[in-house]
């Protein structure tokens, strides 16, 4: 009989681990690359891999029963809406608990992802190195790499105040700080700040029609745009 193919997965996020778990109980012979220290991808707040966009407050906004794998539900200790680190630790767990951990090669960036005339894929690691498998998984991330839209809003260049992605928010006290506001597709950091601005006693003075008004217009990278006057 034939050996079964070998496969490479690039990631160790929440879909990394999972693909992990599919190939690791079917027996097929894997290797995990993870550019980071750690598992967890986006849910590891100040991912040394520089490509998390969590921000310090963040909850998630699908529910703690919704989200959890069907075979490895999340501790019921945990809020219906946990924490980012909640999240981080339960996927750390996850690999623990399927016996995954040995599988993953932290701290190894795949630069290049290549596939020879015979379908062979070959990855060339960060040191230079080059591996050979069957089968790739590619599961870097969909959030990793910010993207401005284009063309850019009308008004955006004469627009003189500081323009941050939502990629680059790490800390709803240094937003809450800026005069102007403008949140980009997670309507999660717009409620997280309103509520924040509420808890000062900061006054709403124009919302996302008179942002609007002004010609910000709102398409699918930037659902909301407020803008607060004064801070308390
Ligand atoms: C602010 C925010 C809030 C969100 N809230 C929710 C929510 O409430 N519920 C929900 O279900 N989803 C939410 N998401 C979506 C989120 O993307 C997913 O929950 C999840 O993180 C996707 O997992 P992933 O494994 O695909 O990617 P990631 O978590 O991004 O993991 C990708 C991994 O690949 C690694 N990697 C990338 N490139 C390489 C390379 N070249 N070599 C080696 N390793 C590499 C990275 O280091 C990283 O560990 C949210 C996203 C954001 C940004």
């Amino acid at each position: 009989m034939d050996p079964l193919p070998t496969a490479a997965i690039i990631g160790a996020g929440s879909s990394g681990i999972a693909a992990a778990k599919a190939l690791y109980e079917r027996g097929v012979p894997f290797a995990c690359f993870e550019a980071s220290d750690r598992v967890g991808g986006n849910w590891v707040f100040g991912n040394r891999n520089g490509m998390s966009a969590a921000y310090r407050q963040l909850h998630i906004n699908t529910s703690r029963d919704r989200m959890e794998y069907s075979d490895y539900p999340m501790p019921k200790s945990y809020p219906d809406y946990p924490h980012h680190s909640h999240v981080a630790e339960y996927f750390d767990a996850y690999v623990d608990h399927f016996g995954l951990r040995d599988a993953i090669r932290l701290q190894t960036r795949v630069q290049r992802a290549s596939r020879r005339a015979d379908g062979v894929w070959e990855l060339t690691l960060a040191d230079g190195s080059v591996e050979s498998f069957d089968a790739l998984l590619v599961a870097n991330g969909h959030h990793r790499d910010p993207r401005w839209p284009e063309p850019p809003f009308p008004g955006q260049d004469a627009f003189s105040g500081r323009q941050m992605h939502a990629h680059a928010y790490r800390d709803i006290v240094l937003a809450a700080m800026r005069r102007r506001y403008v949140a980009s597709e997670r309507h999660t950091i717009q409620v997280d700040f309103d509520e924040y601005l509420r808890a000062l006693g900061a006054e709403r003075r124009a919302g996302a029609r008179r942002a609007r008004e002004r010609g910000f217009r709102l398409p699918v990278a930037a659902r909301a745009a407020d803008a607060y006057d004064e801070m308390a």
